[in-house]
């Protein structure tokens, strides 16, 4: 239903605009009675993990898809990250962007290793690598790159400092599935990249992971750490973990494989919808892909310049919530500034001038084949009524919120603020 007034707006204690949650990330799902199937095929086999028929089809399948040489499947990204980054032989100090999700820098921490954390660049928001020389020490053995919301980082920028310092180079890989960079499919790129297949992200296996590498040797050692060091029966060779991905993950996973054209082709209707339906209000930015590229389209990330839209971005996020439009402010607050990182250096910020920038304007809207151009449509003309009404919300907004600076307003016996 249209908001005809801001009153209108459920925010304000009127009619919610969803009846459902919309959320960013909901599980694209694959062909079910492809699913199915595998799955009886797998009970009737017994096969229910330790690499078994489903992982290495799924392992090969997405060998070739991305054109690298070694794909091992994981239980999840971040277990998948801490084996990449131990087999590496990182240690003492790694640097990665703060704008990511916190696995980044746990997987580092977790083994004792130090996250420094590097600034990005404004417009790709991944790491700008002409800011990361100055972090270098003589600790440091690697740098991670994050290919944010599925934009690739800078590898070669990146690559030219690791070659130059004699670092490794790793890449965050799990916004970046089905993603090319200069035609070349993300997953080959620096020694090693690491997928998530987890249930929020664009192509899952429940939970999963994988790390892709060109290199034999690095898979190698991979493959041994990640089954508890076992090489052959009875014969262990290496101090390892179980990172093993399971059997009906990977019947997810195939399945899911089959349905990925199918995943791009909603996902990039929806953000040509967006983009169309946005880019008349001022103050919206959409983050655009670039569209030389395959992309997998899985994040719709709005910029908000607030000196425009008067109402600053976490207020958008509250106004939308309150419509069941559930918006994330990913990655805020920023792997800096939460725990431990926080105590341990507490002026990182500092030297995150564009970091702490980003966190604080940008927010993901919902999208992926549980959501409509219909529904899609509606949202971007909710943020049209809002942005178009900014300096009459924003007021009404102190209002409702301080509600003892405002009794002449307040008075009139609107709903308490709890309704909402
Ligand atoms: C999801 C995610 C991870 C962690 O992957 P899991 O499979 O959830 O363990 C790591 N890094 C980034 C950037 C992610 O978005």
């Amino acid at each position: 239903m249209a908001k005809k007034r801001i009153t209108d707006l459920a925010y304000f204690g009127g009619m919610k605009l969803f009846e459902n949650p919309l959320h960013v990330g909901a599980p694209n799902l694959p062909d079910r009675q492809r699913l199915m199937q595998q799955i009886d095929s797998l009970l009737t086999s017994r096969r229910l993990t330790n690499r078994g028929p489903m992982v290495r089809e799924l392992e090969q399948r997405i060998a070739e898809f991305t054109g690298v040489k070694h794909c091992i499947a994981m239980c999840n990204g971040t277990i998948a990250l801490e084996i990449a980054i131990r087999a590496l032989g990182m240690q003492g100090e790694v640097i990665i962007p703060s704008m990511t999700f916190i696995a980044t820098a746990h997987a580092l921490q977790w083994q004792e290793i130090t996250p420094v954390f590097a600034d990005i660049h404004p417009q790709s928001a991944t790491l700008d690598a002409r800011k990361i020389e100055r972090l270098i020490t003589p600790r440091t053995t690697g740098i991670i790159g994050v290919h944010l919301w599925g934009r690739s980082s800078d590898t070669h920028g990146l690559q030219a400092i690791a070659d130059k310092h004699g670092l490794k180079l790793l890449f965050d890989a799990a916004h970046a599935f089905g993603v090319s960079h200069e035609g070349k499919m993300i997953g080959g790129f620096g020694d090693a990249e690491v997928l998530s297949f987890h249930a929020t992200k664009f192509f899952n296996t429940f939970e999963g992971g994988a790390v892709l590498t060109n290199n034999d040797e690095l898979a190698e050692k991979i493959r041994l750490m990640q089954n508890f060091g076992f090489s052959g029966r009875d014969n262990v060779i290496y101090i390892g973990t179980n990172g093993k991905m399971s059997e009906i993950s990977a019947a997810m996973g195939l399945a899911s494989l089959e349905s990925l054209p199918r995943f791009v082709e909603h996902n990039r209707n929806n953000y040509h919808t967006y983009l169309d339906r946005l880019q008349n209000i001022q103050g919206i930015d959409v983050f655009e892909y670039n569209e030389k590229e395959k992309n997998n389209y899985q994040y719709i990330v709005l910029k908000i310049d607030e000196s425009k839209t008067v109402l600053n971005r976490d207020e958008l996020a509250d106004l939308l919530s309150a419509e069941r439009i559930l918006a994330r402010r990913y990655f805020y607050p920023g792997c800096h500034r939460m725990e431990p990182y926080r105590s341990y250096f507490p002026n990182a910020g500092l030297l995150l001038p564009e970091t702490e920038r980003l966190l604080d304007c940008v927010l993901t809207l919902p999208t992926g084949t549980s959501v409509s151009k219909a529904e899609i449509t509606t949202i971007c003309e909710l943020l049209h009524f809002i942005v178009s009404n900014g300096r009459e919300i924003k007021q009404k907004i102190r209002a409702w919120d301080y509600p003892e600076n405002f009794t002449a307003v307040t008075s009139g016996g609107m709903l308490s603020k709890g309704e909402h």
